[in-house]
Parts: structure tokens; sequence; C-alpha cells
């Protein structure tokens, strides 16, 4: 069943926003397809010498508007600076936020379209991605329905330093961390569910997994809850987003 939930904001409206404050802001636009009619941008910002190369990516459910909303506020804000290199997809299913549905306008869920690629949303993002170079990190921004506070996977195979609890006790800070011991199915700890096993082994990928197979060592996929205020639920995703970019780049990672 899909749920019909519209979004606060316009997508056209909010991609304009999302493009001039990235170019306001450094970053180079550029659109790797459209959906409905609204540009699936691709913002990157190229920091000479060696820094780590950071991916981030919203909007790939359009029942979950603080995820767009919180990039924004970051690039307004001006996190994305000399630190890194970075490269943002902030909305990647326009069309789910017209219609207020998590799944595109044909009724895919983008984000278990990485393996087969059914949807040209990701197969747009898949050519675009193949056109840069890997990525240290990976960070996909998400909100849960069902979740009764902020959770995270981490997706982590060669033992790097984890960003896991940073991101969660930051947070924290905004909104309640779901501490169940199993989450959306999986078992967690404390906010973090560390999946076992290959994930590439999986019939349907979400991006990370396609993420970690083909383009990063690290990824996260971060989750509001969607039950709070958006007010909350953006501050907790950019409170997360801020302390894994902090200890990503603390010593040129
Ligand atoms: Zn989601």
């Amino acid at each position: 069943m899909t749920a019909v939930k519209a979004a606060p904001f316009d997508p056209l409206a909010l991609a304009s926003r999302l493009g001039a404050a990235a170019e306001k802001a450094g970053f180079r636009r550029e659109a790797f397809g459209e959906a409905g009619g609204v540009p699936l941008l691709a913002l990157t910002r190229r920091t000479p010498g060696p820094r780590p190369r950071i991916h981030l990516s919203g909007g790939i459910h359009g029942d979950e508007p603080a995820p767009p909303l919180a990039l924004l506020a970051l690039v307004e804000a001006g996190e994305f600076d000399g630190r890194a290199t970075w490269f943002l997809c902030p909305m990647l299913n326009p069309q789910g936020f017209s219609r207020g549905t998590r799944e595109n306008a044909a009724g895919v869920d983008l984000n278990r379209d990485y393996r087969h690629m059914e949807s040209p949303e990701v197969r747009s993002h898949v050519r675009w991605l193949r056109r840069q170079p890997n990525f240290d990190l990976t960070l996909c921004v998400h909100e849960d329905w069902e979740a009764r506070g902020f959770y995270l996977y981490e997706l982590n195979p060669e033992g790097r330093r984890s960003l896991a609890r940073p991101m969660v006790d930051a947070a924290a800070g905004a909104c309640p961390v779901d501490t169940s011991p199993i989450i959306d199915g999986r078992e967690a700890r404390d906010g973090v569910i560390r999946p076992p096993g290959d994930p590439a082994q999986r019939e349907k990928w979400p991006e990370s997994i396609y993420l970690i197979a083909n383009h990063t060592r690290q990824s996260y996929t971060i989750e509001s809850p969607s039950s709070l205020p958006l007010e909350a639920r953006v501050a907790a995703l950019m409170a997360a987003l801020r302390a894994a970019l902090e200890v990503a780049t603390r010593d040129g990672a």
C-alpha cells in the first residue's frame, strides 16, 4: 500500500533553490536527467589537493521531505567547504514529491532499483555516478515512517574508522534515538544496524548497496523518524551529517 503524504514543498521550486544556493556556495550545478519536468540535480564542488571525496544523496523517497531540506540547509550554511570534494544528489525522486509517494510516478521504489535499474531516475543517476571518481564516503539521507527515533545503517566492510556513533550521538541532541533491538526487521544496537553477510547477494539493491559494490568502501544510510515535527527531523539529519563530515575530514581522511 502506498501512503500519500503531500510534500511541504514544490519539487521544481526546491530544485531551483538548491541549484541557486549551491552555485552561490561554489558548486557546479548539473542536471543528469529530469523527472516530471524537474531536473535531477548533481551538485559538485572540487577542492584542489588531496581531500576526501564525499557523496551525499537524498530525496529518493517522495514521502520523506526532510533529507532534501537538510541538504539545502547545509549548502546554505556553508557546510560544504574546502575540507573535501563534494558530490551532492539532493533530490533523486522529484515525481515522488509531486505525488506524495515513496515511489516514482511509475510506482517503482527507486531505492530497490539499483540492481536491475528499471527506472529512468536510477539509470540516470548511475550513468552520472560512472563518470565520477570513487568516493571515500557516501551518505544516503532518509526518513522512516515506522521508526521510533533516529537510526542508521553502516556498510563498512574494511573496518574503517566508524562514523556510526558520532552520527547517532549528534542526532540524539535533536531527536530520540531508536534503541530497539530489531529495527526494520534487522538486528540493531543503540540505533546502529550493521547488515550481516554480503549485501550484494540481495535480489533488490538500495542505492547504498550499489554504491558499496561499485563506488565506495564506506557507506551510511541515515533515517530520521517521520512521526516527529519536520523541523526536528531536519535538525537531526543535519546534526548527524555534520558529525560525520567533521570526523571524515578531520585528518584528511
Ligand atoms: Zn527512505
